[in-house]
């Protein structure tokens, strides 16, 4: 059975595109047409995914991503109208996973629906925090723990690993790890990156090698790799 989108969209023409388009793409859908019969679906129908636009009649998408937010970590694609940049960002702030602005073509909103209900579930942020396998990182409160055991670090090496921790399966060149940790006027080596790295991984050492690690690319530099 495929997974479960719902769709909150006032405009009949663009929702009935939508779901003609995630049903053929192998997705249940489920259509709701304004901010009350949203709330009522997202509580009964327990969808994987929701797209939500912005502009409904009454409750408005802000106040059903919040609503949304306070409850559960369903990813959230929200839909906005063109040029709505302050939108957009306010809508990254309030925990949606991506937007899409219209007008768009309903090839792409499956593309986005793919790519994130791909995204392993311990990526998506909640309450500032991240669970990568047994390894948690607060990234607000600045701790890591493994097993439910919180680990120490020399404050670089925290920052360090929070920053890529923050963009996993990204690769970093060690010349951007310093400018991003150690700052512009640096005027160390690159050893010092290897070095935080090696105490790093002596640090997660017990971090098990088929959730994540942090990786040495060759003649590249660094990735935090996670796995599940
Ligand atoms: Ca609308």
């Amino acid at each position: 059975m495929g997974k479960k989108i719902l769709i909150v969209e006032d405009e009949p023409a663009i929702s009935r595109v939508l779901q003609a388009y995630l049903s053929k793409a192998g997705y249940q859908v489920e259509a709701a047409f304004d901010g009350e019969e949203a709330l009522r679906q997202f509580t009964s129908a327990q969808p994987d995914l929701v797209l939500l636009d912005v502009m409904l009649p009454g409750t408005d998408g802000w106040s059903i991503l919040q609503y949304i937010r306070r409850r559960s970590s369903c990813p959230v694609i929200m839909l906005t109208a063109l040029g709505e940049t302050k939108q957009k960002l306010a809508g990254l702030n309030l925990g949606a996973d991506d937007y899409i602005t219209k007008p768009f073509n309903a090839e792409e909103v499956v593309a986005r629906v793919n790519a994130v209900l791909r995204r392993p579930p311990q990526l998506l942020e909640h309450d500032g925090s991240r669970q990568y396998g047994s390894l948690k990182i607060d990234f607000a409160a600045h701790t890591v723990s493994l097993h439910g055991t919180e680990l120490s670090f020399i404050p670089r090496d925290l920052a360090l690993l929070l920053f890529l921790a923050r963009h996993p399966n990204q690769a970093f060149r060690r010349e951007q790890l310093i400018e991003e940790v150690w700052g512009l006027d640096y005027e160390g080596s690159d050893r010092a990156v290897d070095l935080a790295i090696k105490r790093i991984r002596k640090a997660l050492r017990h971090w098990p090698k088929n959730e994540g690690e942090v990786k040495t690319l060759r003649g590249v530099g660094y990735q935090f790799c996670v796995y599940r």
